[in-house]
């Protein structure tokens, strides 16, 4: 797993940072990219890096500020174009829906692959075997939601020591302990799994949030979290401003991270006002109360690597 920041700035593009988009890519896990945000330019961002639109299972849309959304419609089509045959399923507020088909229907587009429009409130709004994703509402002018992605666990090393000295020789009879929870060996013995196995791995957890003010509730739901991704749309001392606008400061997104006590924070959706050495000052705020902060920049790729 990996996240690749496509777009880092917040209300309109600069010459430094493109309208928000970010993806995160499971090529390993399950040949696919999710994107959350599809700013505008989203797909010319792409362009610059290896993401391919045909793999881009699922769009998580935070809210329908345009900064989050003009993009959208454009990349719908090009990955049409582009041959795209695999269904792909977006999740948003009400009103994505409504957006998504009007651009669609008036521009007289048609998709060569099914498009699904879920549109969501608080809690699970996806599970497989792998995966389960939880939405958490959020305080903005709009309504907005942030995504938790939960990684379920995965079982633990099989132990072949131990199996050997069972009695037990290497072969694809291991896969088959490993995947079941008991297994008949050919001399009719019972394996059970649990008995040669080591500790599970605890699963991922990455919170991708959307715009918002400051909600110290949150840290319960963000409890963990392996990264957190989080607004810092304001310095540190223009709490205020942030609070009118319906933003966070830095400040704010790194007391949240100390609170749910998560492993690294991401900051992002940085104002334009803030360039160079003052974008710097914004991460040294942040450092301050919460050590492990970076700020995102476009093209920023951070690996998420499996829970030991
Ligand atoms: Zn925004
Ligand atoms: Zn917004």
């Amino acid at each position: 797993m990996e996240l690749f920041f496509l777009g880092t700035g917040s209300g309109v593009p600069s010459k430094e940072r493109n309208v928000s988009a970010l993806a995160l890519q499971m090529l390993q896990e399950r040949q696919s990219t999710w994107l959350f945000d599809c700013g505008e330019s989203t797909q010319h961002q792409i362009l610059r890096t290896n993401i391919r639109p045909r793999r881009i299972e699922k769009i998580f849309i935070t809210h329908l500020h345009g900064d989050h959304i003009y993009g959208l419609p454009g990349l719908l089509s090009s990955r049409s174009f582009q041959g795209g045959e695999t269904p792909c399923t977006l999740y948003g507020p009400k009103g994505l829906k409504e957006y998504v088909e009007t651009a669609l229907r008036v521009s007289g587009t048609r998709l060569s692959y099914p498009l699904k429009i879920i549109e969501v409130a608080e809690g699970v709004i996806y599970e497989d075997e792998g995966l389960l994703v939880e939405s958490i509402g959020l305080e903005h002018g709009l309504e907005s939601f942030g995504y938790i992605i939960q990684e379920k666990d995965q079982p633990g090393e099989l132990l072949p020591e131990k199996l050997k000295a069972a009695g037990v020789s290497p072969g694809p009879i291991y896969q088959k302990i490993k995947q079941n929870e008991a297994t008949e060996l050919s001399d009719g013995r019972i394996i059970q799994r649990e008995d040669f196995i080591g500790p599970s791995k605890r699963g991922r957890k990455i919170a991708i949030l959307g715009d918002t003010r400051y909600i110290e509730g949150l840290a319960d739901d963000l409890k963990h979290a392996d990264i957190l991704v989080h607004e810092a749309t304001f310095a540190g001392a223009d709490e205020q401003l942030a609070f009118a606008y319906f933003h966070s400061t830095t400040r704010q997104a790194a007391q949240l991270a100390k609170l749910a006590d998560a492993k690294q924070l991401i900051i992002s959706h940085i104002s334009s006002r803030y360039q160079g050495e003052e974008a710097e000052e914004l991460l040294r705020e942040a450092r301050k109360i919460f050590p492990n902060t970076v700020i995102a920049h476009d093209f920023y790729e951070h690996p998420v690597p499996a829970n030991k």
